[in-house]
């Protein structure tokens, strides 16, 4: 069985000023200092990417950002770009988040963009895929998850996508306190292992961190991170507060 070291990545979407971020994450540093045995990053917004890097300096704990855009500068009035980010401290950045997709047009091509734009600067790109509640109850689950995970992938070398990350969020658990119960999302995360066993090869498929997402508490996280192929979690709501986070970071204690 390979091992996978856990990533649990707090996704702190459009919330927190500049001072609230610092002191969430200084908050964070020490609650989590002694958990040795997972990966943890925070992504807040990006007017606070460079203040919360100075509080996570020489702490175990990394810096994403929400999103970033193709191209590395340009005349793109709003965007970010991959080298701005690794610039404030990022070393990882979320692509392709639902609520990316559902809101702001983002589609299986610009993700595809966005991710090389990720690997190009050294980034680490959690790659987000999910169903909605229609697809689901459709029986489309599969089909959909297909698709966006061999639209997202399509052209990359095996070399270049060592050390991917991809979370599975279903749409219907982000924000809605519904969670996949433990079965269904290991279902999920057989299927896109199998995926990128399929197209690329099966060190990659037992290297790739398949994380959870939606809903992820500190009551149900030991649970889901039981399951042989979910290997961390992508957290919205819960990781906005430092304790309730340090309690997902720590789930191992809570077995
Ligand atoms: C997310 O934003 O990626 C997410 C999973 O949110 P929540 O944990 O609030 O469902």
């Amino acid at each position: 069985m390979p091992t996978r070291t856990p990533l649990i990545a707090g996704n702190w979407k459009m919330y927190k000023t500049v001072t609230e971020a610092v002191a969430t994450a200084t908050e964070l540093v020490g609650r989590v200092a002694d958990a040795d045995d997972v990966e943890i990053m925070v992504a807040p917004s990006f007017t606070a990417l460079a203040a919360v890097a100075s509080a996570l300096a020489g702490s175990r704990i990394a810096l994403g950002g929400q999103n970033l855009h193709w191209e590395s500068e340009g005349a793109f009035t709003g965007e970010v770009s991959a080298p701005m980010l690794v610039s404030a401290g990022c070393s990882h950045v979320i692509i392709g988040h639902s609520e990316r997709r559902q809101y702001f047009g983002e589609t299986d091509e610009t993700v595809n963009r966005r991710i090389r734009a990720a690997l190009d600067a050294g980034l680490v790109p959690v790659f987000c895929v999910g169903e909605t509640e229609a697809q689901r109850e459709s029986g489309e689950t599969f089909s959909v998850l297909d698709k966006q995970v061999q639209m997202g992938l399509e052209g990359f070398s095996l070399n270049e996508l060592t050390g991917l990350v991809i979370a599975y969020e279903p749409v219907w658990a982000i924000g809605t306190g519904k969670t996949a119960n433990r079965e269904q999302a290991q279902e999920v995360h057989r299927f896109i292992r199998e995926l990128i066993e399929e197209s690329f090869s099966i060190d990659l498929a037992n290297a790739v961190r398949i994380l959870y997402g939606g809903s992820v508490k500190p009551d149900n996280a030991a649970d889901l991170m039981a399951m042989d192929d979910i290997d961390g979690a992508l957290v919205g709501g819960a990781s906005l507060k430092a304790e309730t986070f340090s309690q997902i970071v720590n789930f191992k204690r809570s077995l």
